[in-house]
């Protein structure tokens, strides 16, 4: 924190044994919430996921113990339940503990879990939710999660359920049917069967997809495709990603202000129907 930054006053104190479980947001340590830096400088502990942005962690006090909970990519991880003990039994040190999750801690991000624990062991808490990055991840791709002109809903799924695979219990076809929009999760390594479920649930192959990957950070990467090419394109990216399915992927060539900052010409009106918009 710059010396410049004050925090106002009414912010929280994080009382030994508390544990916050906050939200870092999608990578850019600017989308994190004031509460969030209020922990971070307050925290004798914490325990982050790896997705948690390096420039974010170094926000932490000097002497705060770092604690690395989660692993990714097939490694191995450690358990939910061992996450939670570590939590309740750092808390009952006395600790002053920050649980670092990216995004927001209440979506896909099994924050609800951690908080559930810390009831049943009676560990006193506050969540401070996050930019998931299925909204502001897209946002820093140009792309909105809803737009007046393309949808009036959206859909944030996961790709990947308990055990691994595509969730089953889901409707795929009502997906593909219902939501204009579809916003997926850990789906890299699904698209392919991803893509299929919702092309034979009555999605056009054609539709206008996004991958974005590393959102907010800076090695952002987006790919934009078809839902058909998708599958193909994954197999050569890196996660984490955000697919975004639907209509708003379009006006990425007008929003992507943030290839505007080194020089890419924004197009005016790529849905072409300005007109509509002033009449409206
Ligand atoms: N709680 C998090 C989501 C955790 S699940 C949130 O609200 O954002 C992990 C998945 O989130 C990744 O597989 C990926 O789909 C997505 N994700 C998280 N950070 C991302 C980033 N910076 N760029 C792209 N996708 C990201």
């Amino acid at each position: 924190m710059t010396s410049s930054l004050v925090l106002p006053s009414s912010l929280p104190v994080l009382e030994p044994g508390w544990v916050w479980l906050v939200g870092a947001g999608p990578g850019d340590p600017g989308l994190l919430t004031l509460h969030a830096l209020n922990g971070l400088a307050q925290a004798d502990t914490v325990v982050y996921d790896a997705l948690v942005d390096d420039r974010i962690l170094a926000l932490a006090a000097p002497d705060a113990e770092m604690i690395h909970a989660g692993k990714r990519g097939g490694k191995p991880s450690p358990k939910q339940r061992a996450i939670s003990n570590r939590l309740v039994d750092l808390a009952r040190d006395g600790r002053k503990v920050v649980r670092l999750k990216g995004g927001d801690p209440f979506v896909f991000g099994r924050g609800g879990e951690e908080a559930l624990d810390l009831v049943d062991a009676g560990i006193p808490f506050r969540v401070v939710p996050g930019i998931t990055a299925g909204i502001g991840g897209l946002a820093y791709a140009g792309i909105p999660a809803t737009h007046r002109d393309t949808n009036s809903a959206v859909t944030f799924v996961t790709g990947h359920g308990v055990t691994g695979d595509v969730p089953d219990g889901l409707n795929w076809q009502a997906l593909a049917q219902g939501s204009p929009v579809l916003i997926l999760y850990m789906a890299l390594k699904h698209m392919g069967e991803i893509t299929r479920r919702l092309i034979e649930g009555g999605r056009s192959p054609h539709e206008p997809t996004a991958l974005v990957c590393s959102a907010a950070t800076e090695n952002q990467r987006v790919a934009v495709t078809t839902l058909a090419d998708a599958p193909a394109i994954a197999e050569t990216l890196d996660p984490p990603a955000i697919v975004v399915i639907g209509d708003v992927v379009r006006l990425r060539p007008a929003l992507n202000w943030l290839g505007a900052l080194t020089g890419t010409v924004l197009e005016a009106d790529p849905l072409g129907n300005r007109s509509d918009r002033e009449a409206g």
